[in-house]
């Protein structure tokens, strides 16, 4: 197997080409475009002023709420949402998707977190029979599950946007989320910002969006109109320095172990079917960015996603059992 010399991606990552020179084509647009990137002062300066535009166009329309944002129960929605509110002065309308997947962490942080923040907050429970129905579609055609959760949350803000006529939408995806297959500028923040469902939605689902148009299930919103924002790739954030505000601030607690999507018990199994499909971890293009933003050394990223490898290249049979039923139509009921 042969691996980009700078990041450590593999040559079977999505995507990748590795160029004579033992570099990939992430690397080659990070690089290109490192500048920008880098440029915190003015990546912070520009969320800013689109905030300020947003409460401008948010009175203009008289809306109750200048943004609208997913409350995952996570450390870093939640930290998010404190800061639209208390950093930027806010009118934050918070939401929070119920998936099926929920850990008693998550709705607990959930619980504190709204306790704290002082913001309106609305709970979107969707039919779940119409719920298995895109689980067993998605797994069935993707082998994966997560981009359910991705496509409803972003079209739970948009609707709720359209709703309320709120002209922000702001999510906690990290950096290296936002990165990790960016290999050209198109849907991809700083460089496009996404005023649409489905200009947002090209991110994780590229071509395959104009596809998805055509089923009549996948509703992708057309003529709602709102901008969309993710908040770390304009704030440099240590996970240190979130946790620290949101136990000073919020009351939050930190999960006893350092698993990454604390608030999804599936988790697991989303690392099962990435091993199976792709033969490596879900954060393997994540470790990439943050090798190339000098975060991790490309050794730390290999050791990181070796253990992810052997911890997750088999789930026992209970969490494949939970899974199956959680995800699976019931018979005999009406989708
Ligand atoms: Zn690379």
């Amino acid at each position: 197997m042969e691996y980009c010399k700078k990041c450590g991606l593999p040559s079977t990552y999505r995507g990748i080409r590795i160029g004579e020179n033992g570099v990939c084509n992430f690397c080659d647009f990070y690089d290109a475009h490192s500048k920008r990137l880098s440029d915190h002062t003015g990546l912070e300066a520009f969320f800013a002023e689109r905030a300020e535009a947003a409460k401008e166009e948010a009175k203009r329309r008289g809306s109750k709420f200048d943004c609208v944002a997913g409350l995952s129960g996570g450390k870093d929605s939640t930290y998010v949402i404190y800061q639209l509110k208390h950093k930027y002065g806010l009118r934050v309308l918070a939401f929070t998707l119920d998936n099926g997947f929920s850990t008693p962490f998550g709705v607990n942080n959930v619980k504190n977190a709204l306790d704290r923040l002082g913001v309106e907050h609305v709970r979107i429970t969707p039919d779940d029979e119409i719920l298995r129905k895109f689980y067993e579609k998605s797994l069935q055609l993707l082998k994966n599950f997560c981009g359910v959760c991705f496509h409803l949350m972003h079209y739970y803000s948009y609707l709720l946007a359209s709703q309320y006529d709120i002209p922000l939408i702001v999510n906690g995806r990290t950096r290296s989320q936002i990165l990790q297959s960016a290999a050209a500028e198109k849907g991809i923040e700083p460089f496009e910002i996404s005023h649409s469902l489905k200009e947002f939605e090209y991110q994780m689902f590229g071509r395959l969006v104009d596809k998805l148009d055509g089923y009549s299930c996948i509703d992708l919103l057309h003529g709602v109109e709102a901008e969309e924002l993710s908040y770390f790739m304009y704030h440099k954030v240590s996970d240190e320095e979130v946790l620290e505000t949101l136990e000073r601030e919020t009351g939050w607690v930190r999960p006893q172990s350092n698993i990454p999507h604390a608030d999804c018990w599936a988790h697991p199994m989303a690392e099962h079917l990435s091993i199976r499909k792709f033969g490596y971890p879900v954060r393997t293009g994540e470790m990439g960015v943050l090798v190339r933003e000098g975060e991790v050394t490309k050794e730390e990223a290999a050791a990181i996603l070796e253990k992810d490898m052997s911890k997750y290249s088999q789930v026992d049979s209970e969490m494949r059992e939970r899974f199956e039923e959680r995800t699976r139509q019931r018979k005999g009921r009406p989708a």
